[in-house]
């Protein structure tokens, strides 16, 4: 296997946020995905690559040895399931909660106790479902791709299970928030064959991140 290397991040908070740990494994992206419609970037290492994927793909191209590592959050990965991914370390980058919201006249909680059956939209089925089951709860779930604060105040839904960081967003369309499911941050994710295979271009990185990380 040749020693270039890969790295699928995806436009954005995550692609921001992890400059500075590639700067401190002394890697810089030379292009800026905002004003380039490239989607493979050169970095000062003509050995290393960045691919620009969508956020929830990130895992898939690592999973399948398309990018030999990447950057993807809690809520991505637990969707994802996690398949043939190495996760070594929670970078502490693009912090958020998942959290179940509801509209504010909403009486959540009264809803509950008469066992209500609730209609939840969200992206995260699987969590969600997780979630719910744990607490004895039957749910509807509905899959939506995003703008999930709409769907309490069009009547698609009754709650909303979502990623929340100031609250700002709930806030502006009259949600509140009624549970806290999960603190959400950034993982690091690595092909399981490109770390052995590539351990000797890999462990360097992966120990700066490591290193950055924590500060
Ligand atoms: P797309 O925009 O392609 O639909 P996305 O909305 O998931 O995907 P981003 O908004 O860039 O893409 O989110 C990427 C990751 O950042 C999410 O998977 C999550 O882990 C984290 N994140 C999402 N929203 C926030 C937020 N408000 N604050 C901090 N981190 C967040
Ligand atoms: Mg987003």
């Amino acid at each position: 296997m040749s020693q270039k290397l890969t790295l699928a991040l995806s436009k954005g908070r995550i692609f921001e946020e992890t400059l500075p740990l590639l700067k401190a494994a002394g890697i810089e992206v030379t292009e800026d995905p905002e004003t380039s419609r490239k989607l493979i970037l050169a970095t000062n290492d003509p050995q290393v690559n960045v691919i620009i994927v969508r956020a929830s793909d990130v895992p898939t191209y690592v999973q399948y040895g398309a990018a030999d590592f990447g950057v993807a959050g809690k809520d991505v990965l637990l969707e994802h399931g996690g398949e043939g991914l190495y996760q070594p370390i929670d970078l502490e980058i693009a912090k958020c909660r998942m959290s179940v919201a509801v509209s504010a006249g909403f009486d959540y909680a009264s809803a509950i106790r008469q066992g209500a059956r609730l209609r939840v939209a969200t992206k995260y089925l699987l969590t969600a479902r997780e979630h719910f089951a744990a607490k004895g709860m039957h749910v509807d779930l509905i899959k939506l791709y995003g703008s999930m604060e709409l769907a309490p105040l069009v009547g698609l839904a009754d709650a909303i299970v979502d990623l929340v960081s100031t609250g700002g967003t709930l806030r502006a369309n009259n949600l509140v928030e009624v549970e806290h499911i999960m603190d959400i941050s950034s993982r690091l994710v690595v092909n399981q064959a490109a770390l052995k295979l590539k351990r000797e271009r890999l462990q360097p990185i992966l120990e700066a991140f490591e290193k950055a990380s924590i500060q």
